[in-house]
């Protein structure tokens, strides 16, 4: 039989649902794939089941129900002073994951290139290639994860279309400073590109670390599509409802690539995050408080048994360095020790690289209940400081 899609063909699974298996298979606590273990809001959760009970059960809006198109444009507003248009610059979709290929589509034609900053979520490069356009992947460098800008800058030319740009960022938990964004905004200008923007982990930063949109730079209001989930915001990852910001010339291009991906979301999921977003600020500011908390619980754990562990400024994640442990393998045979020796998962950290990489970090989520987090480092501990 004739062959099939190439690229899909020769694409691994994914090492999120790899890993997650894994921990499955031995029992262990789970500290890989990035989800909470314990449920977002009450009134949030409460809101979509409601939702279910009043008869909006068919076909929503195609851009997304005008409540959370309107509660998207307010939390532009609150938290960033940005003015979006709820009717033409806002398009809900399902998942965050479904919004960078809806956005990457809505930008690439065949033959452009786009530049990708390494370490670099998984589900990028295959779409990029997918679409047809050449990746342009510039590196960050452990520990400090600094922009290399000179490389960035080289990374930029006649064909370039876009960036794609996460921040904070998995899997460093780097959050871009002022000054970075602002030398990426003159790359835009100067080359006339655009930027997809992965802000998923918007408000989920730490130490008063302040989170900025590319798209709140100036001259880059009308370059930028910005995309949040309230899968993360919410604490509900299985929820997938993502939303996009994007000045109307680009928003009206993106609703024909989500009308030809999936079309709708689930109507209730989207009134749920409706709610959620309209939540006062100090929703979000104890779910950063509380999710800080987290990670100095396991920084500190990770680096009482040894681990070289990395600053993490925002995210779920905290990237360590296992050399000093005296483990003499690469990431993989680490996570997989780990998980059979000590029955605790991690993500080694060259999934998240084209090629080539480190290979002696390892990413733990720290998104989980105190009584786990103590429960796996006392089990890392006992293999570690036998
Ligand atoms: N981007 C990044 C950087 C992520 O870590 C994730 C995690 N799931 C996503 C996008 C996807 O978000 P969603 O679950 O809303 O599709
Ligand atoms: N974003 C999550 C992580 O990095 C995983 C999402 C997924 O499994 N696709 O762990």
């Amino acid at each position: 039989m004739k062959s099939l899609n190439t690229l899909l063909s020769n694409t691994g699974t994914t090492i999120f649902t790899v890993m997650s298996a894994l921990a499955v298979q031995h029992g262990s606590i789970n500290l890989g794939q990035g989800f909470p273990d314990t449920d977002g809001p009450a009134d949030v959760l409460q809101a979509a089941a409601d939702a279910l009970f009043d008869g909006r059960n068919q076909y929503p809006p195609m851009s997304g129900v005008p409540e959370l198109r309107q509660a998207v444009a307010a939390a532009n507003k609150r938290f960033y002073g940005l003015d979006i248009d709820p009717d033409s610059e806002v398009v809900v979709t399902s998942g965050a994951t479904e919004a960078i290929t809806a956005c990457l589509m809505t930008l690439i034609n065949p033959g452009d290139e786009v530049v990708l900053i390494e370490p670099l979520y998984d589900t990028y490069l295959p779409v990029v290639r997918l679409l047809g356009a050449t990746p342009k992947l510039v590196r960050l460098t452990p520990p400090k994860w600094e922009l290399p800008r000179a490389e960035l800058a080289a990374a930029f030319g006649p064909k370039t279309k876009a960036i794609l740009l996460n921040t904070p960022m998995n899997p460093t938990s780097k959050v871009f400073t002022p000054d970075e964004l602002g030398f990426i905004a003159g790359l835009l200008q100067k080359h006339d590109a655009y930027a997809v923007c992965d802000e998923v982990y918007e408000h989920l930063t730490f130490d008063g670390t302040r989170h900025i949109p590319l798209m709140t730079l100036p001259g880059m209001r009308e370059r930028c599509l910005r995309i949040g989930s309230a899968g993360k915001t919410f604490s509900a990852t299985g929820w997938k409802v993502g939303y996009i910001s994007a000045p109307k010339a680009l928003a009206s291009v993106a609703i024909k690539a989500h009308q030809n991906l999936t079309f709708t979301t689930p109507p209730n999921l989207q009134r749920a995050a409706a709610v959620g977003l309209m939540k006062d600020d100090s929703y979000f500011a104890s779910l950063s408080g509380d999710l800080q908390a987290k990670r100095d619980l396991l920084a500190d754990g990770l680096a009482r048994i040894g681990f070289g562990v990395l600053p993490a400024q925002g995210t779920y994640f905290v990237t360590t360095d296992f050399r000093p442990l005296g483990f003499n393998g690469d990431d993989a045979a680490f996570c997989r020790y780990i998980t059979e020796e000590a029955k605790v998962t991690a993500i080694p950290v060259t999934a998240f690289y084209d090629g080539a990489a480190p290979s002696h970090y390892a990413r733990f989520a720290f998104c989980k209940r105190d009584e786990v987090l103590i429960e796996a480092l006392a089990r890392l501990a006992r293999l570690f400081n036998k």
